[in-house]
This record gives structure tokens, sequence and C-alpha cells, in this order.
């Protein structure tokens, strides 16, 4: 594996994205996609017609899931690559996982009922393609459509982010759990847009070192929700841990993400990029 445009970080209908997994393949094939992740949340649905639609658009296919844990009570992302999808260890971790995401709905749903705002969990559930894995993204979508706000973003701005009346607290994977799983499977680790969690500098750093201990091996360096700062400040902590670098988009949909499967900056050339870790 050599790629020259790697994009290892989407979703498609199977979780919170707006396209079937093979749709997703053809754009990034069009985008000059070459090798080509795609990462539902907690779910492995998507990846046999991700591989067979890949494989017609010419793109090389590597095996990825975006696993939710918890980490002092801070939510972060694990994104998993190249492990064996049939490993029955990371199935049963993943499918545990899925098990707590409706009973979180209902009860984001009953927050918004309580500012009048009722009937909510039966609304998101007309955008889930797969209700195991309701998310705030179709929550999201189904508050615009009753006109609650103009788009996501302000949606989740006022209603579904820590302290706003539809967020709730919940109990995701654990980092060990995450890590093991991925392992046991054979993939490698690398941890989704680190910029992005509500976290101190001295807690990341806290945080990336109890990932390498437990074997993590990387850190997406360039991806969609990136600033160039971050990209520079990501770049630096990748040399420091001495983690290899990851690529991702983390495109949901056309109307809906920062930047298209494969838009992306090269990984500064110095990095070790993750796909080295990859058959
Ligand atoms: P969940 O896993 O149900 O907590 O939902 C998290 C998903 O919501 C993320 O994967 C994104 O797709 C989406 N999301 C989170 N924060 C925002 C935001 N501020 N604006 C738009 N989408 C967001
Ligand atoms: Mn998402
Ligand atoms: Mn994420
Ligand atoms: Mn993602």
């Amino acid at each position: 594996m050599n790629p020259v445009n790697f994009d290892f970080h989407c979703h498609s209908v199977v979780s919170d994205g707006l396209l079937q997994p093979a749709e997703l393949a053809r754009r990034a094939a069009q985008n000059g996609v070459d090798t080509w992740a795609l990462t539902d949340h907690d779910d492995l649905g998507g990846l046999a017609a991700a591989a067979d639609a890949a494989r017609e658009a010419g793109m090389a296919f590597v095996t990825g899931v975006e696993i939710s844990i918890e980490w002092r009570e801070v939510p972060i992302h694990i994104v998993g690559l190249g492990f064996d999808a049939a490993h029955p260890a990371l199935g049963a971790g993943l499918h545990d996982l899925r098990l707590g995401r409706i009973e979180r709905a209902r009860r984001m749903s009953d927050a918004l009922a309580a500012i009048s705002i009722p009937g909510v969990f039966e609304g998101a559930m007309g955008y889930a393609g797969n209700p195991s894995l309701i998310s705030r993204a179709h929550f999201a979508r189904y508050l615009v459509e009753i006109g609650i706000a103009k788009d996501v973003q302000t949606v989740f701005q006022y209603y579904l982010t820590p302290g706003k009346p539809g967020y709730v607290d919940h109990r995701w994977a654990t980092l060990q759990d995450a890590v093991a799983w991925i392992k046991a499977a054979g993939g490698v680790a690398v941890v989704a847009h680190p910029a992005r969690y509500r976290i101190s500098n001295g807690d990341l750093r806290r945080f990336l070192a109890e990932f390498k201990d437990m074997g993590g091996d990387g850190i997406e360096v360039v991806c969609g929700s990136h600033t160039a700062e971050h990209v520079l400040h990501f770049a630096r902590l990748a040399r420091h841990f001495d983690f290899h670098a990851s690529r991702g988009s983390d495109f949901h949909g056309p109307a809906e993400s920062y930047v298209d499967l494969g838009k992306l900056p090269a990984l500064p050339e110095d990095l070790k990029p993750i796909w080295r870790l990859l058959s």
C-alpha cells in the first residue's frame, strides 16, 4: 500500500451519514481517493458493501469503525482500521455498545419534551437508517425539519451539546475496551479529530499517554474539522508521542460536512502515515 490520497474517516447511512456505502465509495473515487476506509460509528454493517464498491471503483479498501468511548466522563472517538471485521470480540463489543443508544435517545427525547418539544424520539428515528445507531445527528435533522433551528450546527449549539436541554450524559465504552477490541481483531487504533474534545491541553496529553501505553497507534493529524494551526499542533503531538498520523475527512453528507471525501491537505512530510501499519 502506497497511497497518494487516502481518506480514513467517513460515515454512511449505517450510522449517521447521508449516503449509502457504495455511493460514498464512488464519490471518494471521483474525488481522487486511492485508498479508502468507511468508519461508521459503532457498527460494521456497511463494510461488505463498501469493500465491493471500492473494488469496482479501483480503490484499495481498509476496514474501519469509529468507536464511542468516554474517558474521565469526556466523550471521545477512537477509529479502528485494518481489522478482521468477522472477529467475535469486536463484533460483540460493538453490539453491547449499540444497545445503549436507544435508551439514551429516549432520555434525550424526554428532556426535549420537558421544554415543550414533543415526539422527537419518533421523529429522529425517521432519519435513522439503522435504529440501533440512533444518533444526535438524527435528532438534529428532525429538529431542523420542524423548524426549531435553521441548520444542524445551530441545533447542536442550542440543544444537543453539554449543558443544553436535549443533552444527556451517557455511558459509552472505555478506552481500554475500544483499544482491546480493535487489537484483538488485528487492527490499528487512532484517536479521531483530537481538536474536538472539551478537555484541557494537560488532560489531552494524559489521555494520549494512556492511549499510547494501551497500544494505541496513531492520531488524526489532518481531518475535516482541523484548521491549519490544529494540523501543526497535532503534528507536534504525533512526533512527541511517536504516533503514526492519519488523515480523514469525517464526511457525513454533501450538505453537512466541513470537507468532501479526499479533499484534504497532505500530511506533514516527516510524519509516519498510518497506512504503513496496514498490510
Ligand atoms: P452521538 O454519537 O449520537 O453523540 O452523535 C455524535 C455525532 O453528532 C457526531 O459524530 C457528528 O456527526 C454529530 N455532531 C456532533 N457535534 C456536532 C456539531 N456541533 N455540529 C454538527 N454535528 C455534530
Ligand atoms: Mn457522526
Ligand atoms: Mn467523531
Ligand atoms: Mn466521524
